[in-house]
């Protein structure tokens, strides 16, 4: 146990997480939120058309996600997440293919199931197949100074199986697309969420609004000790205080900075920016990358499973609301192309895909339709950003948190999850890592397969 005073400044997930692991231990924590309520990005609010909660945006887990599963255990909200070991991949006409795990241990626990997928030819499979063979033994942090776009060319890959398989899941993952995001961050996606573990790739959707997972967090913080300032700014983040908006200064022992990497940049104090580059390499090679998530209701059904990858479409999932189908909510990610659209511009190119998916949909008409556009959705995790990606301590006392700081994760709740035990260690004086949850440990033969590619290491930032 330790007296150790701690301000954590951000109650997203990385701010919840840091808070929560020192109030267990025991320190004296203070946590700001700006907001009227914890959970930042991953969020929801009172649809004012419906008068229903909803969420900003489906949020999706993974089984890979030690930690965030971790912390959802902590929160007392792991019986919330519902959970599936399938994806439906569905094609234009509706052919659907299923892809479970099958008998075959990790890493080839998926091969039955691709063997049969009709959305790839036999051609495609091959070189998928091939690819991930290479994936499984590539140094994914040798990788961070090309895109994930020249490893596929370099491992022959052909146009169909990118536009089907690879940028799909790169794109929902990672929030960019092939052609600019880092072979570092993609590869990460297949050897942890696929290759490693027949857990891995299970999917877990919460069954309340996002709200209220991260509403518990409040209780739980404060149950263990631990002050939460709602509604409350902090303006200059400082080494032992900070300042709030109305003028107030608060002094810690230590402060932990986890809200987003922008806003880091300009309200950490000056001078530690001058002493410590962390903040300023990394918001240099800042860029954004947009997210709009769509929730549609119908008057009849109009989807059967609890999700779905639309193959070929700019709409990449959608996700069943309901036990009927008649609710559905679209993500498109890397939304570029989609965020100056006008709402009802928006709601009719997901139509078309839906439509083009799901002939019975041609029926059903819109009873409500909601698009929430997040310009600022997540960080790019391009090449860039990458080789400057900050990590926890620097050349000052200030502790980073975020998803945005250098877990190895793409822009993710388990990122932040994993950034905030990292911060909450590193405030108790103990090594970063002190406070993870392992990786789930690949299998036997994903391990002899893939020597390199499970070799635990964190990168230098190359300021
Ligand atoms: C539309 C969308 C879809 C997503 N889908 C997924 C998904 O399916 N799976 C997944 O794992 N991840 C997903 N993500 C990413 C995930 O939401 C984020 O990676 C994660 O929530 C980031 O948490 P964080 O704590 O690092 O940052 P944030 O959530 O941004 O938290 C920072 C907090 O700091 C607060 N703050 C800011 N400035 C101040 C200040 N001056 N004073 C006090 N407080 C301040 C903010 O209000 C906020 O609450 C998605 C994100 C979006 C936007």
């Amino acid at each position: 146990m330790t007296e150790r005073s701690v301000i954590v400044v951000g109650g997203g997930v990385a701010g919840i997480a840091a808070a929560l692991r020192l109030s267990e231990r025991g320190a004296r924590v203070t946590l700001i939120e700006t907001r009227t309520k914890l959970g930042g990005r991953a969020t929801s609010f009172e649809d004012s058309r419906s008068g229903r909660w909803i969420d900003n945006c489906q949020h999706v887990a993974m089984g890979c996600c030690t930690n965030y599963l971790d912390l959802c255990d902590r929160l007392g909200v792991s019986d919330q997440l519902t959970w599936t070991d399938t994806t439906w991949w569905v094609e234009e006409g509706g052919r659907t293919s299923t892809i479970r795990p099958g008998v075959l241990p990790a890493p080839a626990h998926f091969a039955r199931a691709f063997a049969s997928a009709s959305f790839l030819t036999l051609g495609e499979k091959r070189a998928i197949a091939g690819a991930m063979h290479a994936a499984l033994r590539t140094d994914r942090e040798s990788q961070t100074d090309e895109t994930f776009a020249q490893w596929l060319a370099a491992h022959n890959q052909p146009a169909g199986a990118v536009a089907k398989f690879w940028e799909p899941v790169v794109v929902s993952a990672c929030n960019l697309d092939c052609g600019r995001v880092s072979a570092a961050s993609a590869l990460h996606v297949f050897q942890e969420g696929f290759l490693s573990h027949k857990s891995a790739s299970r999917i877990a959707v919460s069954k309340v609004p996002l709200l209220r997972l991260y509403d518990k967090a409040e209780t739980v913080i404060a149950s263990a000790g631990g002050t939460i300032l709602l509604r409350t700014s902090v303006s200059r983040v400082g080494e032992g205080s900070v300042t709030l908006a109305d003028g107030t200064e608060l002094h810690a022992d230590r402060v932990i900075c986890a809200i987003p990497l922008d806003r880091a940049a300009r309200f950490v104090d000056g001078e530690i920016r001058q002493r410590d580059d962390r903040l300023r390499a990394a918001a240099a090679h800042l860029t954004h990358s947009p997210i709009i998530g769509v929730h549609l209701a119908f008057d009849r059904a109009v989807m059967e499973t609890p999700h779905a990858v639309l193959v070929g479409r700019e709409t990449q999932w959608l996700f069943r609301k309901d036990g009927a189908g008649t609710r559905i909510h679209a993500v498109i990610s890397a939304a570029d192309a989609w965020v100056s659209l006008p709402e009802d511009e928006i709601v009719d190119r997901v139509m078309r895909d839906i439509r083009a998916c799901y002939p019975r949909a041609e029926r059903a008409s819109i009873s409500e339709a909601r698009a929430v556009k997040e310009k600022l959705a997540t960080f790019g995790a391009t090449t860039e950003f990458e080789r400057v990606r900050p990590a926890t301590t620097g050349d000052s006392e200030l502790i980073l948190a975020g998803d945005f700081v250098q877990t190895g994760w793409p822009a993710t709740m388990e990122g932040a999850a994993r950034s905030g035990y990292m911060a909450a260690a590193a405030a108790l004086g103990m090594e970063t890592d002190a406070m993870l949850v392992p990786p789930l440990r690949p299998r036997v033969v994903a391990r002899m397969i893939g020597k390199r590619a499970f070799r635990p290491q964190m990168r230098t930032p190359r300021l």
